[in-house]
């Protein structure tokens, strides 16, 4: 069953982009091509209807996404000239604070909130949090078409990746019959899937392969199998010339083994420790994580941690226990 509480209708939340001439668009910080996705199709769509648009991240724009159109224009800064009635559009976050802390400050009534994660906090004056939807970039097909917008190459490029990217390339449960319909529409209006294919999933670096090969060979099988977990250093990525970028979807890897049902990755690099946690379906790793300060949804979430590796792999241990692992 969706979240629907405290949800704006489609009609009061495209209400609200006809009335203001100024949006904001925001991602989420170690951005994916749902949240820069589902913002520049948006973005794109505003602009041919003559709205001025900036599009922040705090982030620079990850290697493999800067074949997105509108990409040269992601920024850390906002123009200075900006209305006060500017909307601040978040997208692809339960919480404004995963927007990053150079996010300038912002009222609640100028929030809209876009967004297909379960435990949303719904902290926008709109809220259009819909946690059926495979990616926020089809929350935004759905106020597109209530505008009545022509969903161009460009538009239909931007949202085809939030599809490709959410739903690992067609592969997770949150394929519907839906979902491939939508995205052969948005292949007859010009997104290129092979480009996406080629730049999100068919460009990784040598490196990265040398770093996947670390983690795979410091892997921990526990549960009779059924539990995956690894971690990344920052002393693998001097040995193999890997960066964070490079870690994006290594955690799926893990998961594909035989046997494992949950798995786990540790990325301990920055000076923080973030962990990526995928499900097969059984155990509900939102869960787990919303119970150490983060989430996301039923087979993919993740939160921060503040202590050491060890007591992060403790940590996540038990609250996978906690949720039947
Ligand atoms: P990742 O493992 O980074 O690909 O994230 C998997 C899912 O968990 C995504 O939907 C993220 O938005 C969500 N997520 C990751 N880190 C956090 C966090 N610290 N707090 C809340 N949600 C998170
Ligand atoms: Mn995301
Ligand atoms: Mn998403």
């Amino acid at each position: 069953m969706s979240t629907t509480l405290h949800n704006s209708s489609t009609q009061e939340v495209v209400a609200e982009l006809l009335r203001r001439p100024a949006f904001v668009m925001v991602s989420h910080v170690k951005p994916d091509g749902d949240t820069l996705g589902a913002g520049l199709a948006l973005g794109i769509a505003l602009k041919r209807m003559g709205k001025r648009v900036a599009y922040f991240q705090q982030d620079p724009v990850p290697r493999n996404l800067r074949f997105l159109p509108d990409a040269q224009f992601v920024s850390r800064e906002i123009p200075g000239d900006f209305p006060p009635d500017t909307l601040f559009v978040f997208c692809d976050m339960s919480d404004p604070a995963r927007a990053g802390e150079f996010l300038p400050t912002f009222t609640r009534e100028n929030a809209l909130d876009i967004d297909h994660h379960l435990g949303n906090l719904h902290f926008g004056a709109f809220n259009y949090v819909i946690d059926s939807e495979c990616s926020t970039g089809t929350c935004v097909v759905r106020l597109l078409r209530e505008m009545g917008v022509q969903i161009d190459q460009e538009i239909a490029t931007c949202l085809l990746t939030t599809i490709m990217t959410d739903t690992g390339g067609f592969m997770h449960s949150n394929t519907t019959p839906e979902v491939l319909e939508l995205s052969a529409d948005l292949m007859r209006r010009g997104a290129d899937k092979e480009l996406i294919t080629q730049e999100i999933f068919g460009n990784k670096r040598l490196a990265a392969m040398k770093l996947l090969g670390e983690v795979l060979a410091v892997a921990t099988f526990t549960h009779d199998g059924r539990y995956a977990y690894s971690h990344v250093d920052d002393a693998m990525f001097a040995r193999t010339g890997a960066d964070g970028e490079d870690t994006e979807d290594m955690v799926n890897t893990l998961l594909y083994i035989e046997g494992v049902e949950v798995a786990s990755l540790f990325k301990a690099y920055d000076g923080e420790i973030r962990v990526s946690l995928r499900s097969t379906g059984r155990v509900n790793v939102q869960a787990a994580a919303k119970r150490l300060g983060g989430g996301g949804h039923f087979r993919a979430s993740g939160l921060t941690h503040v202590g050491d590796l060890p007591s992060a792999i403790s940590a996540v241990h038990d609250a996978l226990v906690a949720e039947g692992l």
